[in-house]
């Protein structure tokens, strides 16, 4: 069971279909990488057979999984055993509110075991790192993404190594630490970071799980938007922000979202909307040029800069499928500035109860710097990527406790009271 599923992956450069097994597991030998990932080919005729035997409703896993037929993982018992997904998702009155807005609801991936959305991608990774006999999993990686696949590598006993700029948060680094990976701090960027792994894979015959080399992840991606149309009882927003960098989270999603309308659970996409750091905005300035002259292509930046690391990215490795993806479902891309990153990192708790990092507060900007032209009526849901606790560094800019702790005894009493009456202030 499950190799059916499979039909193979596609280059959706040149179309050519390359089967499961092939060693051929990253991209297009012809067309280069260049042009992103292969393409997990599903057969949807026979998935949707499967989907009617056991209908969604009827299942308990409560998890990424219990979207398994929609998953390339041949075997069920390759899967990691950590509880991946099914993450809370959460109306937001005050948000709608204020950014008047018909409904906003945010989708709480920070609530994964290693606190990101990454794990959604990692898993599938890993269990495919077993179905095809790697010995060892590699990945370069911002933070998140090594410290995800150090869990679940770490879950199954597989070897793990990562490769991350020597400037990665300090949580991120210690996830990594924690869950016994070879960590390889580099001086350099996360984008050499990449091309080393390439290199080290090769030369070692390691699985790679970079994004936007291993076709494996966007699979993982995807489940966010299923279990996101699922939560809502399949009356999916209007639109969904997400904050963008190598572009596979985006790609996913819209991969998600069209796959529940060619099985009949949808009658409608959301439109994705990408949101990037004005720093590290390639693919903002890509998605312009490709709706004026056609053409989905982008430009590297040697030297990208933003607070929010996740998505610190100057060449984004899936970002051609990402631009198509996005067109596919009447998305679009947009950018916002660290401060406008900032403010709606203070904004977001406040409004929505969640605290994201840097990255998750970057969509959420997306959200409010698009609002007055969404309209009234808009439902619009926001993808918190990463939760706010893998990065103390920047929330450390914004809060402060009072550097001058109080006598613990009834004379503090109008101090206390002074406390409170200034942070309503606020
Ligand atoms: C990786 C990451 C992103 C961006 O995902 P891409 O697939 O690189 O576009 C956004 N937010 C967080 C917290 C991340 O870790
Ligand atoms: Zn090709």
């Amino acid at each position: 069971m499950g190799r059916e599923r499979l039909l193979g992956l596609k280059c959706e450069q040149c179309g050519t279909l390359y089967p499961p097994e092939d060693e051929c597991q990253t991209c297009c030998p012809q067309c280069g990488p260049r042009y992103g990932t292969l393409e997990c080919r599903l057969d949807y005729d026979y998935i949707r057979r499967l989907l009617n035997k056991n209908p969604l409703m009827n299942r308990r896993d409560m998890s990424m999984f219990r979207y398994r037929e929609l998953l390339p993982v041949i075997n069920a018992e390759s899967h990691v055993p950590l509880h991946i997904g099914w993450t809370p998702v959460y109306e937001s009155e005050m948000a709608a509110k204020n950014l008047n807005l018909g409904r906003v609801f945010v989708k709480d991936d920070g609530l994964n075991p290693t606190a990101s959305y990454k794990d959604r991608a990692s898993a599938i990774a890993v269990a495919r790192a077993r179905e095809l006999d790697f010995e060892a999993i590699c990945t370069a990686s911002t933070g998140n993404a090594a410290a995800s696949l150090a869990a679940c590598a770490a879950s199954v006993h597989l070897p793990c190594i990562v490769i991350v700029p020597v400037a990665t948060p300090q949580a991120k680094l210690m996830q990594m630490l924690a869950f016994g990976a070879t960590v390889i701090p580099i001086d350099g960027s996360y984008d050499q970071a990449f091309n080393l792994t390439i290199e080290v894979c090769r030369e070692f015959g390691w699985m790679n799980r970079s994004a936007g080399f291993n076709p494996y992840l966007v699979e993982g991606k995807k489940t966010g938007a299923i279990e996101l149309a699922e939560q809502m009882g399949f009356d999916v927003p209007d639109v969904v922000f997400v904050s963008v960098g190598d572009g596979s989270i985006i790609t996913g999603l819209c991969k998600g979202f069209k796959e529940l309308r060619l099985l009949g659970f949808t009658d409608r996409c959301p439109k994705v909307i990408g949101v990037q750091a004005a720093g590290a905005n390639v693919l903002v300035q890509a998605w312009n040029r490709y709706m004026e002259t056609g053409e989905a292509n982008f430009n590297p930046i040697p030297n990208p800069h933003t607070i929010a690391d996740s998505i610190c990215v100057g060449e984004p490795r899936e970002g051609i499928r990402a631009l198509k993806a996005v067109k596919s479902v009447g998305g679009y891309f947009m950018d916002v500035t660290d401060d406008e990153i900032l403010n709606a990192m203070k904004r977001m708790p406040l409004e929505t109860g969640v605290f994201g990092e840097p990255a998750s507060a970057t969509a959420y900007a997306g959200l409010i710097k698009a609002s007055p032209s969404l309209g009234k009526d808009v439902s619009a849901a926001v993808l918190i990527t990463g939760s706010g606790l893998k990065d103390l560094a920047t929330a450390g800019s914004l809060w402060k406790t009072d550097d001058n702790p109080l006598e613990p005894s009834i004379n503090s009493f109008d101090q206390i009271l002074e406390k409170v009456r200034q942070n309503e202030e606020r």
